[in-house]
């Protein structure tokens, strides 16, 4: 059995696993996939993330605000969540978002962070 891994923010609750499965673009008629991730969140703070299968390091993701938590792809309102951004090689800044309803993900370019350089 996989243990229940504690939130890595507050500590205190145990994190609850999501059921994230890619519902759109099914061929040939298929039910749902899963995710190849494992996705968490916390009850308590309410804290998202994901690791990959099994012992994995929990990755944190952030819930973003407004409009771009609504999934251009469902429609699904607050469905997004979004990682951090990182610097790819060529110097060009990108983040990750994946709805956890309908299961996308989407890699965006990112156009000046606050506060950023
Ligand atoms: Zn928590
Ligand atoms: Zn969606």
């Amino acid at each position: 059995m996989t243990s229940t891994p504690a939130c890595p923010r507050c500590g205190q609750t145990p994190l609850t696993a999501l059921r994230v499965e890619y519902t759109r673009n099914r061929w040939g008629g298929s039910g749902p996939t899963p995710r190849p991730e494992e996705w968490w969140e916390c009850s308590g703070c309410g804290w998202v993330g994901y690791r990959d299968t099994g012992t994995g390091p929990l990755t944190p993701m952030r819930r973003p605000e407004g409009g771009e938590a609504d999934c251009f792809f469902c429609g699904e309102e607050g469905g997004n969540v979004v990682s951090e951004p990182w610097r790819r090689e060529d110097g060009e800044l990108r983040d990750w978002v994946v709805c956890l309803s309908c299961g996308t993900s989407n890699q965006r370019r990112v156009r000046g962070l606050p506060g950023g350089g």
